[in-house]
């Protein structure tokens, strides 16, 4: 992103290129009165795919996905996307990035949100295996409609934001294994799977690059200068606990190993 201004531009490109797409403002209320920094667009890295779970109407889930909305008091915004893809595959867009989004990295973090990633949400609740209880039995797979715009956004916006394959993530990179879902993963891993060979190869035998790829990831180590400081030793905690590995902040081998395989494998 070169500019807040360029939502808009990012839109015209996106329908020049044959993507349908409508442009949407969401003016779901700030929940509890809460308030959240402006994004810097500048330092989106980007993009992450998202379902929408058991929402069904395509306006109430826009307003209520894209937005600065929150389920929590005090916290980040657990719900707000940049971009949402009905079932017929329309990909709508928010107008305001800058002023109406949060990122969709880590969530535990308040203050990452300058360097995150294009949220997108596609609706329905889709199929996962070990999928969390409660949505068992609502679960159906994408629309052809969605999986083709899945595809044709991720082409489009990483030609438009000058994107390597390697950062078009799902949200189990962060730890919610149940999203987007199988049919989604599987592009997102085909496209990963195009990356070029350095992404892979962070030098994960040192500090430094344990850093990088924990960046790379949006967990906001700091900078990567091989140095155990308080925002590395957050990331790597924030890290440990989306992967269901002991909590203790320290980068031995079996968070060196959770990082390799999510970028061998592309989970934890
Ligand atoms: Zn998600």
């Amino acid at each position: 992103m070169k500019s807040d201004t360029q939502t808009r531009e990012y839109i015209d490109y996106m329908n020049r290129q044959g993507v349908t797409t409508i442009d949407y403002v969401a003016n779901s209320p700030r929940r509890f009165g809460a308030t959240w920094k402006k994004r810097d667009v500048n330092g989106i890295i980007g993009m992450c795919y998202h379902q929408a779970l058991g929402n069904t109407n395509v306006d109430q889930t826009i307003r209520y996905q894209i937005g600065s909305n929150s389920h929590f008091k005090n916290k980040p915004p657990s719900g707000c996307y940049t971009g949402f893809v009905s079932k017929n595959g329309t990909y709508y867009i928010i107008n305001n990035l800058r002023d109406r989004t949060w990122s969709q990295g880590t969530t535990k973090t308040p203050g990452d949100e300058n360097a995150l990633y294009f949220a997108v949400c596609f609706q329905g609740a889709f199929t996962y295996p070990n999928m969390d209880s409660w949505s068992k039995g609502i679960c159906k797979e994408p629309s052809a409609a969605q999986l083709k715009a899945a595809s044709g956004i991720w082409l489009k916006s990483q030609e438009y934001f000058k994107w390597d394959n390697g950062m078009l993530l799902g949200h189990y990179h962060f730890g919610k294994r149940a999203c987007p879902g199988t049919e989604l993963e599987k592009i997102v891993e085909h496209y990963r799977s195009l990356a070029p060979a350095g992404l892979a190869t962070f030098e994960l035998s040192t500090l430094k690059g344990m850093q990088r790829a924990l960046e790379s990831l949006g967990y906001n180590p700091g900078p990567a200068d091989g140095i155990m400081g308080v925002k590395t030793q957050t990331a790597i905690k924030n890290f440990q606990e989306d992967c269901g590995i002991t909590v203790d902040g320290i980068p031995g081998p079996n968070t060196r190993r959770r990082l390799e395989i999510i970028y061998n494998k592309g989970k934890c």
